[in-house]
């Protein structure tokens, strides 16, 4: 029996949506790859500034909730474990004038840092994403930086650059990003 002209169109489309799919496979594995040491499923864990490398962080802190409780912008949250960390996503450290949580440590875990010793973490771009790369006059990340343009600017293509020497990792940058999920990323050092 002749197949009807509609089954025949849905048998074409069919063909032609598996042939895509298959086409992008490599394509999507690969940007996978390329993305995903920047932009790990699980969450990283961010320490205030100041803080320790993680496993001497860990042998020292001493769960006081000091730091906690210091921070004028409350950005510092126990974990689990009661040690504290910071999620930009949710509230970043907005680099205080006394730098609070480092002069309220007892214990040392945290270390009593000038501003530009700062190494919360560095930002990462993720240009795949960028509303730039669309040509969207974005510029939330490099406007609410307190740093300045020493910690991110736009470079000569205009694309966002951060700048190693100069990021303390505050997440601001990423606080502010409008794109779901994020183009700027807090990444820690280390
Ligand atoms: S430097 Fe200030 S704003 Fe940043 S986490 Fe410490 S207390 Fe909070
Ligand atoms: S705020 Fe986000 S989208 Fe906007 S320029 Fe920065 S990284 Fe790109």
């Amino acid at each position: 029996m002749a197949k009807s002209d509609d089954s025949i169109t849905h048998g074409r489309r069919t063909f032609f949506k598996e042939a895509f799919a298959k086409l992008i496979e490599p394509v999507a594995e690969y940007l996978d790859e390329q993305i995903s040491p920047y932009f790990p499923a699980e969450k990283v864990i961010l320490r205030p500034p100041g803080a320790l490398s993680e496993a001497d962080f860990l042998n020292t802190c001493l769960h006081s909730g000091n730091c906690i409780d210091s921070c004028p912008a409350q950005a510092i949250h126990p974990l689990p474990n009661g040690t504290p960390h910071i999620d930009p996503d949710y509230q970043p450290c907005v680099v205080c004038e006394s730098l609070a949580c480092m002069q309220a440590c007892p214990s040392g875990a945290l270390q009593k840092l000038s501003v530009e010793e700062i190494q919360i973490g560095l930002a990462v771009v993720n240009y795949e994403t960028c509303l730039r790369t669309e040509e969207i006059d974005c510029t939330y990340c490099v406007d609410n930086c307190p740093i300045g343009d020493t910690a991110i600017r736009l470079d000569s293509q205009e694309r966002v650059e951060v700048i190693f020497a100069g990021c303390v990792g505050c997440g601001l940058c990423q606080y502010h990003c409008p794109t779901a999920p994020k183009s700027i990323v807090i990444q820690p050092l280390g």
